[in-house]
């Protein structure tokens, strides 16, 4: 059966020269595989071009029109120039809208500057939790390009200067026509001589072989203000890389990395530690010494304090970055039960549990298994 042309390109058996262009370019614009990277797409583009070259080709057109199909293998027609069901050498999306719009449709074209910016750079910078939170000067050390002194960036040679290119005649791309079902399509590719810059060095810098930049290590001193976190970035304005040909420098971002510390973590500005308190002392109240990131503190534990208790001790975290004030130190309270008792301890234990009425089995005395164990490394029998 004979492929529905028309429907493939939406346009109804009437349409003109022109209405079959228009449908064909907007549909070229949707599904060419240059900007629909979908698969289905691709196959989409084929029946596309496939219908565009029968349908604007006036005796492919009249085959279809008389119930045929020109691009069937025997279908009446000799056949595309890409063989049946083909559309002819591939041709580029640009090259579609240039046969369409000439040649300024693809934007700036001709030579591109030798001169360019240059790229950011990103360096990770470790520090620890009192640099972070307190700020530091911190030295590192670059690998960049930096701009080339001997030429100043222009990549010539002392007393020589660019030259016209020869092959494309400075214009930086040359033409090439490509006969296809188009038509004749005229394409610009950048000139492969003078890489698109419509000039040449003949005599390049000896220090940076034209391209106005060497590479180089460099150091420098970051400053990190107090407050920052892990993952932020500090960015140091035009200290990336230098561009071709002495473009300005991008900048550099240096990516701070906050090493764990052993005692606080770190949540936001808050910082959190853990600090163990004998029960008895949990019971009875206690005074703590803690050591904040800066000072030495002291605090009270009530009488009572319950096990997984917090103290909170107001601005002795991290300073914030911005403003002022500090986040707030969480103190943890591991309230710990004593693991090995003496007779006398325990049998303390027992009286004050006595006292208050609090039941405790005895378990030494039930004879059970640990019991058992126990004298017999105590060299009970
Ligand atoms: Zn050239
Ligand atoms: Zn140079």
């Amino acid at each position: 059966m004979a492929r529905d042309y028309y429907g493939i390109l939406g346009v109804n058996r009437e349409a003109s020269d022109d209405e079959i262009k228009r449908a064909y370019r907007k549909l070229a614009r949707q599904f060419h595989p240059d900007v629909n990277p979908d698969p289905e797409a691709q196959e989409k583009f084929k029946d596309i071009n496939a219908a565009y070259e029968v349908l604007s080709d006036d005796r492919k057109r009249q085959i279809v029109d008389l119930g045929g199909d020109p691009l069937a293998p025997g279908g009446g027609g000799a056949g595309g120039p890409g063989g049946p069901g083909g559309a002819g050498p591939f041709v580029g999306f640009q090259d579609i809208m240039d046969a369409f719009f000439g040649g300024a449709a693809g934007g700036a074209r001709g030579p591109r500057p030798r001169t360019r910016p240059g790229a950011d750079a990103i360096l990770r910078l470790e520090l620890d939790l009192h640099e972070t939170a307190f700020g530091v000067e911190a030295p590192i050390t670059v690998d960049t390009a930096v701009l080339c002194t001997t030429c100043s960036g222009a990549g010539t040679a002392a007393g020589t200067h660019l030259a016209t290119c020869e092959a494309c005649g400075g214009r930086g791309e040359v033409q090439s026509v490509q006969r296809t079902f188009l038509g004749q399509v005229v394409s610009a590719r950048p000139c492969t001589v003078c890489q698109g810059y419509g000039t040449t060095i003949p005599h390049p810098c000896p220090t940076c072989a034209g391209d106005g930049r060497v590479r180089t290590r460099r150091s420098l001193t970051v400053k990190i203000p107090a407050g920052v976190e892990d993952g932020m970035r500090i960015r140091l304005a035009q200290q990336g890389e230098v561009g071709p040909g002495g473009g300005t420098a991008g900048d550099l971002y240096v990516e701070i990395h906050e090493r764990p510390h052993d005692v606080y973590s770190r949540k936001g500005d808050d910082l959190h530690c853990r600090v163990t308190v004998p029960m008895t002392a949990a019971a009875l109240g206690t005074r703590l010494t803690i050591k904040t990131l800066d000072s030495e503190e002291t605090v009270d534990v009530k009488a009572g304090t319950q096990p997984a208790s917090t103290l909170r001790l107001r601005a002795r975290g991290v300073p914030h970055l911005r403003g002022t004030g500090r986040g707030d130190l969480y103190v943890h309270l591991d309230v710990r039960t004593p693991t090995k008792l003496d007779p006398d301890q325990e049998r303390m234990l027992r009286d004050f549990a006595k006292t208050r009425g609090e039941e405790v089995a005895e378990l030494s005395k039930q004879g059970g298994f640990f019991s058992r164990m126990r004298d017999a490394f105590n060299g009970h029998a």
